[in-house]
């Protein structure tokens, strides 16, 4: 079983379909499909569908969207098919039988005769006499026969375990931690514990990727992989992400978001991509912006942290403007000018707002909050906010007087921000203090406490609209 595979890098994400994927999936499927990559294998995406009651309507949809998305590409799945189909675990339910009759004809697997009213109390007066609660204390002395309408649980051997997690070193657990656990429910669906033992078996899988949340239950699966006389995979516990303040680990209760809500949000996924490979992992030296095929190159499991990784919005923010940069020009022109509302789509702009955002989605919000409605509305203020600390109204009408006289002569194809620049900066170098000229004129332009630059301004809104905009100010100054 498997033999084929000997050798052969196979790994697998493995979600179930109860709601949409968060970065923590992807970032777990990243490091799986990456580990694939680099080693020539497999990365398989399987869906894990056995407990009903969760399931969410579309999710594997959104699944496969959230991978598509990133460009995840996995070698064998529910919609592709493959070497050991089928992909939906709802689908291998006669595959758990033939493994379950397995374990009952080795006298490893039996029936559980008690109801679920009967376990509640059993756990209750564990829990008032302060024991742990473990089923295998009430194991049955002649369990009848399985007949599927009963849960059928795994025979344990108590004992000690003692194991390798390529993340977390050597583990270890009492035998408490092992116990009689469910194989199969009694609507004939297998637990993920039972389930996902078979189909990583069955498929190949050379190393399982997932959260710190299994290890308590890994005791449990060596037990299983005894039971069926298999090999173990490696296990790789992927460091735990918290939230924004480092404390609490982040879940979709607390602020982990669908990955899709920022694809919404403009975000590049090659950034998304980098920034989650380092959420937890990092190749040494310096660099940090990382192409997919760079990162499969660098990409190396004794190298992912063990303690939690912090998320950072800032930081991905940083990544995806790393990632923006490197976009043709044209590319960028054309994002933003589809960001913009209808009525702005001015290319001129296209410098001014990429210098300040850091995704997309930040265009259409510059756009609402009314910082670019300087470029396009003469702009309405006090107009004592013309002068600058210190200056004078006199001095501010002449120094307006003067930058009005100077613009002018720039020939209108010759107004770019470079010889605004030259033609103002000549003259405010000659002041005192050149906010005396450079704040009325840049003032003048926006109406706004904060603006870009008046060169900026100026050469976006054009010599026409420049001038008039001075005059107004140079004359609204008594
Ligand atoms: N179906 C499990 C989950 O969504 C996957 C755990 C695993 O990768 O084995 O939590």
């Amino acid at each position: 079983m498997g033999d084929e595979n000997t050798g052969k890098i196979v790994t697998r994400f493995a979600p179930s379909p109860t709601g949409f994927i968060h970065v923590g999936n992807v970032r777990t499927a990243l490091y799986a499909w990456l580990l694939a990559r680099k080693h020539n294998g497999k990365f398989i995406l399987r869906i894990e569908d056995t407990d009903k009651k969760r399931e969410v309507e579309g999710s594997i949809q959104h699944i496969m969207d959230s991978l598509k998305w990133v460009n995840l590409a996995w070698d064998e799945g529910p919609d592709i098919g493959g070497e050991n189909p089928p992909y939906l675990q709802s689908e291998r339910l006669a595959t758990y039988k033939k493994y379950a009759d397995i374990l009952v004809e080795k006298g490893l697997a039996y029936a559980d005769p008690y109801t679920p009213e009967e376990i509640d109390a059993f756990r209750k007066k564990a829990e008032e006499e302060k024991k742990p609660f473990l089923y295998r204390t009430h194991r049955p002395e002649n369990p009848s026969v399985w007949d599927g309408t009963k849960p059928l649980r795994l025979k344990v051997t108590p004992k000690k375990y003692q194991w390798h997690d390529v993340t977390r070193g050597e583990l270890e657990a009492g035998e408490e931690a092992v116990d009689d656990f469910i194989l199969i429910k009694s609507d004939g669906y297998p637990t993920y514990n039972f389930a996902h033992i078979i189909d990583d078996l069955l498929m190949g899988v050379s190393h399982v990727m997932r959260g710190q949340e299994f290890i308590a239950s890994t005791p449990n699966y060596l037990a299983l992989y005894e039971a069926l006389e298999i090999d173990k995979p490696e296990l790789v516990t992927m460091p735990p992400i918290l939230g924004d303040t480092g404390g609490k680990k982040m879940g979709k209760r607390d602020g982990a978001k669908d990955i899709l809500d920022y694809k919404k949000e403009g975000y590049l996924p090659q950034a998304m991509l980098n920034y989650l490979a380092f959420l937890g992992f990092n190749p040494g030296g310096e660099q940090e912006v990382f192409t997919a095929e760079e990162l499969i190159k660098v990409f190396d499991l004794s190298k992912i942290q063990r303690s939690g990784a912090r998320w950072s919005d800032e930081k991905l923010n940083w990544f995806n403007k790393e990632h923006m940069k490197l976009l043709p020009a044209s590319e960028i022109e054309k994002n933003i000018l589809e960001w913009l509302p209808e009525n702005m789509r001015d290319v001129k702009l296209v410098p001014v707002i990429f210098e300040r955002i850091s995704k997309w989605s930040d265009v259409k919000d510059m756009a609402e909050r009314g910082e670019l409605d300087l470029f396009f509305k003469t702009p309405t203020y006090q107009k004592e906010k013309l002068i600058f600390k210190n200056s004078t109204a006199e001095d501010t009408k002449k120094n307006l007087e003067l930058a009005i006289n100077a613009l002018s002569e720039i020939n209108e194809d010759n107004f770019t921000q470079d010889t605004i620049k030259d033609s103002l900066m000549s003259l405010a170098d000659k002041l005192e203090k050149r906010g005396a000229m450079l704040h009325p004129v840049r003032f003048a332009l926006s109406g706004l406490d904060k603006s870009p630059d008046p060169f900026t301004i100026a050469s976006v809104i054009g010599k026409n609209e420049t001038l008039s905009r001075l005059q107004y100010a140079q004359k609204a100054i008594s």
